[in-house]
């Protein structure tokens, strides 16, 4: 690579050196080829476009899944001094859209929603602009398997049609050979270069811990939290419980607020404001409360239940420790957990009566305004349907549903199975770890102790004197 990469790096972005894997990606990017970039999140994806950006004669496109995530990012953006970056949504007026519109080439970073990406207006626009690179950001959501799933992605490679288009450039956290598959086969990437970097994240400590009732849950979660240091996200699987600890978490002096997707948007930005703000020291969420959670003093993600996958998991978890220091990730988990999370996994896949009412309705946006079926269910059957027969889509939604299953069987079989929670995770992404980190898992056996609260450590020295004079009376010496 030339000294030109680290020039920028150092004089625009104030690094010394590359994160592993960056410079892997940034090489192929200006190689001009498509490239699938896989960083654990936090790892500096963003910089895999950005310096490129610096080193490329034309604007190039960010198409961004989630319009905070753009914002954010936009600001970012702009406090390092860049200028000529703009966020397309539709935030926007009319006016300004057609103003950005007709003023493309003056821009350097143009990032965009995927449903604006799509609109034939901008499109054309962005056809008829010269482009150096378009960059698929989150790319995972463009896959099936994942709850992240947006069916708008999944249109974003049609545009690529009868277009001599840019080189792509595909980033996401996630690496199962099915999304990195989904991923290539929907954005037709052309004999895409793959950069994998290991997705083991050696600071974080996975506990999975087996209870048997809902309150021993709650009281191990409360006893979690009061014994090891936040911030920290709860995650849970319905609003209603994740409102639930809140109001049980609040009652018990803990700085806390709730985050689902029944809030309404402002309530939403402000918990997460507030997090990032370190305003609120816990986050009892369901998996809405995801992309957009930039905070890398983050110490605990705690779960109550099975998730729906362990690409998902990883996620969530990966969301502790990104500022590289010690982080804990326990999960709580019960019998009855894991039809639980079959059914709300499964619950959105329309099945044969819907996909048949679907296809016979004229106006099939009535059912979703009718209650019959969810908007999510909507926009998954207007995709298919627009594309295959009613019985191919019933055959597509059933292996859909057999797969979810089969997913959340594989995350269960994780946690039950008593080997290395550490190695399963890294294994399930095709790698293979090449060291443990002393304090690895609960089936390794990890020593919490060092990491206890202040208080909690008093405790625990109390207890053991306790128990030393008590061994004392009994054995009539000291110990
Ligand atoms: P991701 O998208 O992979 O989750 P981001 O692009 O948001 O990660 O970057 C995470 C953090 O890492 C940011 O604060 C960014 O400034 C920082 N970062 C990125 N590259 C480097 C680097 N080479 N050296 C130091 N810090 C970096
Ligand atoms: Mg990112």
């Amino acid at each position: 690579m030339t000294t030109d990469v680290y020039q920028i790096l150092n004089e625009k972005f104030g690094y010394q050196s590359f994160k592993s894997g960056q410079q892997e990606i940034i090489e192929a990017v200006l190689n001009k080829e498509d490239v699938i970039g896989i960083l654990p999140t936090g790892m500096g994806k963003s910089l895999c476009y950005q310096l490129p950006g610096y080193m490329m004669p034309h604007p190039i496109i960010i198409i961004s899944p989630l319009v905070s995530l753009m914002q954010d990012q936009v600001e970012q953006m702009k406090l390092f001094g860049e200028k000529k970056v703009v966020a397309f949504n539709s935030f926007l007026l009319p006016n300004e859209k057609q103003q950005i519109l007709h003023q493309l080439p003056k821009y350097k970073f143009i990032f965009i929603s995927p449903e604006m990406f799509m609109q034939p207006k901008v499109l054309l626009a962005l056809k008829r602009t010269e482009i150096s690179l378009i960059v698929a950001d989150e790319a995972h959501c463009i896959s099936q398997w994942g709850y992240d799933f947006r069916p708008d992605y999944l249109r974003i490679g049609e545009a690529f049609h009868n277009w001599d288009r840019p080189p792509v450039l595909a980033l996401t956290a996630t690496a199962t050979t099915q999304v990195i598959d989904d991923i290539s086969r929907f954005l037709h990437l052309q004999n895409p270069s793959t950069i994998i970097q290991s997705l083991d994240r050696p600071n974080i400590r996975y506990k999975s811990i087996f209870v048997e009732t809902v309150e021993e849950k709650y009281n191990k979660i409360l006893n979690q939290i009061q014994s090891f240091e936040g911030p920290g996200i709860i995650y849970t699987q319905s609003r209603k419980k994740a409102d639930e600890y809140a109001l049980k978490l609040k009652d018990e002096g803990f700085r806390v607020a709730s985050y689902h997707a029944g809030m309404e948007p402002m309530d939403r930005t402000l918990v997460q404001q507030q997090f990032g703000h370190q305003e609120l020291d816990w986050v009892c969420a369901t998996n809405a409360f995801g992309m957009g959670v930039h905070k890398s003093n983050i110490r605990q993600v705690i779960h109550d239940h099975i998730p729906s996958s362990i690409a998902n998991y990883s996620q969530e978890v990966g969301r502790a420790g990104r500022d590289g220091k010690d982080a804990i990730a326990t999960l709580f988990y019960s019998n009855d957990d894991e039809d639980m999370t079959v059914f709300i996994s499964t619950n959105d896949f329309p099945d044969r009566s819907q996909i048949n009412l679907y296809s016979k309705q004229e106006n099939p946006k009535d059912l979703v305004n009718d209650g019959i079926i969810s908007e999510t269910t909507y926009r998954i059957l207007s995709y298919w349907l627009e594309k295959y027969s009613e019985a191919e889509t019933v055959q597509i939604m059933e292996n859909l549903r057999h797969e979810k299953i089969r997913q959340i069987y594989l995350m269960k079989d994780l946690l039950t199975n008593e080997q290395c929670l550490r190695n399963q995770l890294v294994s399930f992404f095709g790698q293979v770890l090449s060291s443990k980190p002393l304090h690895c898992c609960s089936v390794c056996g990890i020593n919490d102790k060092e990491l206890l609260k202040p208080m909690a450590q008093q405790r625990s020295k109390d207890k053991k004197h306790r128990w030393n004079e008590r061994l004392s009376l009994i054995f009539n010496r000291e110990l």
